[in-house]
């Protein structure tokens, strides 16, 4: 993705846009509360685009109930739409998830996923818009 591509604001442009949990989330690496969030128990068709900026995200081929709370994929849609970041916050090390378009934090990845990947991508529903087949 180039940086003409890239969709790139100013705090005060997202704080605008975004609701005041939808800026917390994508803005400030926050984490909405397990089992509250609009798409962890959501089995619909369709493709998950970053609610920010409309990008590609994730498809709901690839979503699997982790039990975790969060909406659960294998995989992106394709890797490069997505950014991943190590995140040393909070005493653990992670790999943080971002909207490579637009920066938002999406969530995290961890390596306990079901099969073909193995990857647990767990998403705050609220950085998600499903696009309904
Ligand atoms: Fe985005």
């Amino acid at each position: 993705m180039n940086d003409k591509e890239k969709s790139i604001k100013t705090e005060e442009e997202w704080k605008k846009e975004l609701t005041p949990e939808g800026y917390h989330v994508m803005r400030e690496a926050g984490t909405e509360p397990a089992f509250t969030g609009e798409y962890h128990n959501t089995k619909e068709k369709g493709t998950y685009r970053c609610r920010a900026c409309g990008n590609e995200l994730f498809s709901s081929e690839t979503k699997f109930d982790s039990g975790t709370g969060w909406p659960s994929f294998t995989e992106p849609v394709n890797r490069e739409q997505i950014e991943l970041k190590e995140d040393k916050s909070q005493g653990k090390t992670r790999v943080e998830v971002l909207c490579r378009r637009c920066g938002a934090h999406l969530g995290h990845v961890f390596d306990d996923g079901p099969k073909p990947t193995g990857k647990r991508f767990c998403i705050n529903s609220v950085s998600l818009k499903l696009d309904k087949e």
